[in-house]
């Protein structure tokens, strides 16, 4: 019982502390080109040349906020 509530505790945290990086700094680095921009073709799609991609979590974050911005106009 204790354990569980140590590993929800744990994941809850560990959640937090990923919503927060998201937040903080919203890029991460392409793993298409290896954050250098450029891939075997040359030009990375990606993330367009530029090395960086903005979190999966920080999509989330935005696509939330714009839904409740277009839902409370
Ligand atoms: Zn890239």
């Amino acid at each position: 019982m204790t354990l569980s509530l140590a590993a929800t505790a744990l994941g809850l945290a560990a959640a937090l502390a990923y919503l927060f990086r998201c937040w903080a700094f919203p890029y991460g680095r392409c793993w298409w080109c290896r954050s250098d921009g450029r891939n075997a073709a040359g030009y990375c799609n990606a993330c367009h040349g530029t090395g960086r991609r903005v979190r999966l979590g920080r999509r989330l974050y935005d696509a939330a906020r714009r839904e409740y911005r277009d839902g409370t106009k």
